[in-house]
């Protein structure tokens, strides 16, 4: 109740001043299911849009075990320590309300959270890939109107998270460990073909000659696949985000990645198809929540099924006449 008292001033200013616990708060919104959050949501949104932003958007992804939360708070405490201003936002697909909030626990990333220069989002909990999906990207664009310069993203869960994530980044970190045959068995199929760098992670002790193993396979196996950023070489080096090891190193090849792209472009062209395709995902989705939300198609729906079952009617006329029923209605 009281939340809708407060203008939406008071957000947009206080992101623009970088406060955090303003910032907090409209992600808040942005993740409400409510409809007047969502529209106040938008307003704040809209008033902060960029025109051209300076972040760069990296999202990173790995089978459970392989290290994400240990590498993204070394990584991130090492891009802090530089200067920046990191978010972190987690997108888990498959996350309900309680095990997303344990799995996006502030504990994981125990240094990266103390830092002044970092801010870290758990996982929107509950709804859909398409919910989970806008909530991330609406709340990446308000981290970056807090002027964060660097967001991170993390898919946790295995599934078609890593799809969605690589259609808001910038730049796709997979992070793997040893042993590239059995891992590449219970990755999913397509994975592969997704990163622009590919991290062997846990390359300390003992474990450091099997990584340093696992690398050249990897990097035979990156050799034979189309790369998906056009002209770049996707390579596999290898890390210890536990010892710290290979972190710097993982920064100089985001950085060569992105004067890379700006120079020829494609990174400003990526951004825009981006945009264009979360348009197109949007009233897709919408447009069929519609139709089949719509009280007098659901009932001619039922009816019409019999009748294409029975063998009345065409099945392609009887499309026809329901989505021109359904267009009769709305317009
Ligand atoms: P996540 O499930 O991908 O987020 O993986 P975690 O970051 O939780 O790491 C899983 C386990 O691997 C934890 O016990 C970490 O301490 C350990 N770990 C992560 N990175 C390294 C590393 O570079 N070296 C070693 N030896 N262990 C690591």
């Amino acid at each position: 109740k009281k939340n809708r008292d407060i203008p939406v001033e008071h957000y947009i200013n206080g992101i623009k001043k970088a406060d955090r616990v303003v910032l907090a708060q409209a992600i808040t919104l942005v993740e409400s299911n409510a409809k007047h959050h969502f529209e106040k949501a938008q307003q704040i949104i809209e008033a902060l849009l960029q025109k051209k932003s300076k972040s760069i958007r990296i999202g990173i992804t790995g089978v459970p075990g392989a290290g994400k939360s240990t590498f993204i708070d070394s990584f991130g405490t090492f891009l802090c320590e530089q200067g920046n201003r990191v978010a972190v936002l987690a997108v888990d697909p498959s996350s309900q309300v309680s095990k997303g909030s344990i799995m996006g626990d502030k504990t994981r990333m125990e240094r990266l959270s103390r830092h002044p220069n970092a801010y870290i989002r758990p996982s929107p909990s509950g709804g859909n890939l398409g919910g989970v999906n806008r909530k991330t990207r609406e709340t990446m664009i308000l981290c970056e109107a807090a002027g964060y310069n660097i967001i991170l993203v993390e898919t946790m869960g295995v599934g078609q998270g890593e799809f969605v994530v690589r259609d808001m980044v910038d730049f796709f970190l997979l992070l793997v460990l040893t042993g590239a045959g059995d891992e590449l068995q219970t990755m999913k199929k397509g994975i592969m073909e997704l990163p622009d760098l590919v991290v062997v992670n846990k390359a300390d002790g003992d474990n450091k000659e099997k990584a340093t193993h696992a690398k050249r396979e990897y990097n035979t196996i990156l050799h034979y696949l189309k790369s998906y950023t056009e002209g770049w070489i996707t390579k596999a080096v290898t890390a210890s985000a536990k010892e710290e090891e290979g972190i710097s190193e993982v920064w100089d090849i985001i950085h060569s990645f992105q004067e890379y792209t700006k120079k020829n472009h494609l990174f400003y062209e990526k951004r825009a198809e981006q945009q264009r395709n979360w348009l197109h995902d949007l009233l897709k989705q919408e447009l069929y929540r519609y139709f089949y939300n719509h009280a007098e198609i659901k009932e001619q729906l039922i009816k019409t099924e019999r009748t294409v079952i029975s063998g009345e009617k065409s099945v392609a006329s009887s499309a026809l006449d329901l989505l021109n029923l359904f267009m009769e209605k709305k317009i």
